[in-house]
């Protein structure tokens, strides 16, 4: 076995260090199971953070059903296959009967790509709107409107940005937020009318989990469509990380959140790891799209990407793992709200389902220092999170759907003793 070390060297000779990797000392993983990493030196880890393999790393059903299909009949996207049709059936089941269209993708920039350029052209506008500290992938388009990732792209003169608020931060009444928040969108709504562009559509996460999972005012995800819809445009909900019951209450963050979206792009979790994204939306507005564009993307929804996705989506409904979600992250929610009493340095804990964090603050300042030092005390005790928000201070606790109640205690108590540990 190349040691770390060894490994990390050719790592930067080939591939270079601009794409950072995880912990100060790297880890290196030979394989998984189900929510279990098996590192070089032969120790486990427990997966406390990784979405991807939504239903449990090296899933059987999904490892089967990808083998059967590439064995059996994998091609590009102009020919008809049933299996590709029953998945995009399975999938558009699980929406409200308004989302009844799904173009597929590989990956969620190109979900979110395909959704803005889908918005552009119906609405004629240009203008985007997206929250100050926020990354929706890789491609020109969306580097010109992330704030939440290092770039080299400067916003584009057609992106205005809305910050988004915490009210475990902001201490003012909510309605006060609320206002406050809305009237910034006014602002940025109205400079894109006069600059020209107009608003094609606003971009959001319904959890805001790159921004830190932020507690945000009742009523501000449908106030936001409300105001663009006003103004002509569409509303994206950005599901990557959102979707596929995470939230445990709900199969969609869009639900979860109180928002009517146009458009819903998802990816991550969708294959299991397999890349396959996509773009829900309504039959008006496929429509009006595809009436002037003839939409080809060679491995979109492949047989073989569909088969993983139909097995991902089977796996969840024969495990309930939406369900288990919503039970696990009520308990774990409970243990994560009695850190945050314990600790002065906890300000408040986060999230929902299996998506939680706490957020380290000293003195009313943000602590990404501690948030660190917690995730590195995670990783000696053999279990992975990491950390988001604009100060990175809050810690992301976001494992596969496949956590168990066997797991859940291991990751709780190892929290519980890093905590203890930072306090010393
Ligand atoms: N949207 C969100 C919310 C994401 O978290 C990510 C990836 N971190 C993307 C889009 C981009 O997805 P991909 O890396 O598959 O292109």
């Amino acid at each position: 076995m190349t040691s770390t070390a060894e490994l990390l060297a050719r790592r930067n000779l080939t591939i270079g260090p601009y794409s950072p990797l995880f912990y100060d000392e790297p880890l290196q993983f030979t394989s998984a199971s189900g929510v279990w990493f098996t590192e070089a030196s032969g120790e486990r880890y427990l997966d406390g953070y990784n979405n991807v393999p939504h239903v449990g790393h090296a899933n059987p059903r999904v490892v089967h059903a990808i083998a059967e299909q590439a064995a059996t009949l994998n091609i590009h996207t102009r020919y008809l296959n049933e299996r590709v049709v029953a998945y995009a059936e399975r999938l558009l089941d699980t929406f409200e009967p308004r989302l009844d269209r799904v173009l597929f993708g590989n990956s969620g920039s190109e979900a979110n790509e395909l959704a803005i350029r889908i918005a552009r052209q119906l609405t004629g506008h240009t203008g985007m709107i997206v929250s100050d500290y926020s990354y929706h992938g890789t491609t020109i388009t969306l580097a010109g409107l992330t704030t939440g990732l290092q770039t080299a792209v400067p916003l584009d003169p057609n992106v205005r940005t809305l910050r988004i608020p915490d009210l475990d931060r902001d201490q003012r009444p909510e309605a006060a937020v609320l206002a406050d928040a809305l009237a910034e969108l006014d602002a940025a709504i109205a400079s894109l009318q006069e600059t020209g562009f107009g608003v094609a559509a606003c971009l959001f996460d319904p959890l805001f989990s790159t921004e830190g999972m932020p507690r945000v005012p009742a009523g501000l995800t449908a106030g936001i469509a409300e105001r663009v819809r006003a103004a002509g445009g569409l509303v994206i909900a950005d599901e990557v990380q959102s979707g596929f019951g995470r939230t445990g209450s709900e199969m969609w963050g869009h639900r979860y959140a109180g928002l009517d979206p146009d458009l819903v792009t998802m990816g991550k979790p969708m294959g299991n790891g397999h890349p396959i994204s996509g773009v829900v939306t309504s039959e008006t507005v496929l429509d009006a799209f595809g009436s002037t564009n003839e939409f080809f993307n060679t491995f979109a929804g492949n047989p073989v990407s569909a088969a993983a996705g139909e097995a991902v989506l089977l796996e969840m409904a024969e495990h309930g793992l939406q369900d288990r979600a919503l039970a696990l992250g009520r308990t774990a929610r409970a243990r994560f709200d009695e850190f945050a009493a314990a600790h002065d340095f906890v300000r408040a804990a986060k999230g929902t389902g299996m998506f939680l964090g706490l957020d380290f603050a000293v003195d009313g300042e943000p602590a990404p220092g501690l948030a660190k030092r917690v995730v590195e005390e995670m990783k000696a005790r053999h279990v992975l999170i990491s950390r988001i928000g604009r100060d990175e201070s809050v810690l992301k606790v976001r494992p596969p759907l496949a956590f168990g109640e066997a797991e859940l205690p291991i990751l709780l108590d190892a929290l519980e003793s890093s905590l203890d540990a930072v306090r010393r």
